[in-house]
């Protein structure tokens, strides 16, 4: 049985035992999740969502609270586990390598089979993700960020540490004209996804993972003069909702005001994506030859992989010219996953 918002609410108000381990609290506004007794400051209700799993918490951005570790289960969490977690807790770019954990003399299997009992999530997902969701928060909350932070762990995350750097001298903080763009993380089939809408559309949609998330973002930031902050936004909704149907097979085209910065070369690209019908793919030499500019193969190439809102601007539809799939910056497997749900989606 689902619980009820309202009841969940009421719970964490009342730091209701007895809910314990049936939900999880997710703070918006610090990228916290909480179990419901949580002894710091309860939020507001508009800034809370909850979840049913510490996991569906973690995919969607959150990181665990250090008052209350919700990752760990009241009264029989290993201490080598507790262990882990605080020094994950104090520094979520550090990568915990088996050499590490054999050094701490924890058995590094015994490790990844508690994460992926517990949590259902491996262990290096468990840190690729908490690695992410924390410098999601800096870059969206326009927090201060320390030169010692860039020392080391976004290396695997590459333009990290580069979009950060240019983040602090570029977050519009003490302008009087700031704009706002909201972030959104939901799950799908193929993993998590980030999406960014501002009251006029949709400006970004990827799987989350992608390596150049954060220069896309600082990019939206700069070119639109805004702050990103995660909230709702009625354009969010209906991508999500029509995301979801879209992986349930019943939409094909999708109905949503898109934006997309760039140059007119990459416009006149992007636009030509979405003529691609659902079900089929394009080799980069046809879209070339469909702008009337049949030289340009490789910057139509170029252009492809700039795009910035996946699925919906369907760039996965293009593949080479002699039928292989070619780069794709969420996952090739993701690529193959796409074109093969949508074919055979389509001849039904
Ligand atoms: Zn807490």
């Amino acid at each position: 049985m689902k619980l009820k918002f309202e009841e969940m609410y009421n719970a964490l108000l009342n730091k209701d035992s007895s809910y314990e381990g049936s939900f999880f609290a997710g703070i918006k506004t610090t990228g916290i999740f909480c179990r419901p007794t949580c002894t710091a400051r309860k939020p507001k209700k508009e800034n809370v969502e909850f979840f049913h799993t510490s996991k569906e918490a973690v995919l969607h951005g959150y990181r665990p609270c250090k008052v209350c570790h919700p990752l760990e289960h009241l009264g029989f969490t290993p201490e080598y586990i507790k262990i882990i977690l605080k020094k994950l807790e104090k520094n979520p770019d550090e990568k915990l390598k088996d050499s590490d954990l054999n050094e701490l003399n924890i058995e590094p299997n015994k490790v990844r089979r508690w994460f992926k009992k517990n949590l259902d999530i491996t262990f290096h997902e468990y840190q690729r993700m908490l690695k992410i969701n924390s410098a999601l928060h800096q870059i969206s909350g326009g927090e201060k960020i320390i030169d010692s932070a860039f020392d080391s762990g976004y290396n695997s995350l590459s333009g990290f540490s580069h979009a950060f750097k240019n983040a602090t001298g570029s977050t519009p903080s003490d302008s009087a004209e700031i704009n706002i763009i909201n972030i959104m993380r939901f799950t799908t089939l193929l993993g998590p996804m980030t999406a960014c809408a501002t009251e006029k559309g949709i400006y970004l949609l990827e799987f989350s993972d992608r390596k150049n998330l954060n220069d896309e973002l600082e990019y939206l930031k700069k070119t639109l003069h805004a702050k990103i902050i995660f909230g709702q936004n009625q354009y969010l909704d209906m991508l999500k909702e029509q995301i979801a149907e879209y992986f349930s097979g019943t939409r094909k085209i999708f109905d949503l005001p898109l934006h997309t910065p760039g140059t007119d070369f990459q416009n006149l690209v992007w636009k030509k994506l979405i003529d691609i019908p659902y079900g089929e793919h394009r080799s980069y030499k046809d879209q070339a030859l469909a702008i009337n500019k049949p030289k340009a193969v490789r910057a139509v190439g170029k252009a492809n992989g700039s795009n910035r809102i996946a699925i919906i601007i369907p760039c996965h539809r293009i593949i080479g010219e002699s039928g292989k799939l070619t780069g794709y910056a969420g996952g090739l497997w993701r690529k193959q996953w796409l074109l093969d749900f949508e074919r055979k989606n389509s001849s039904l």
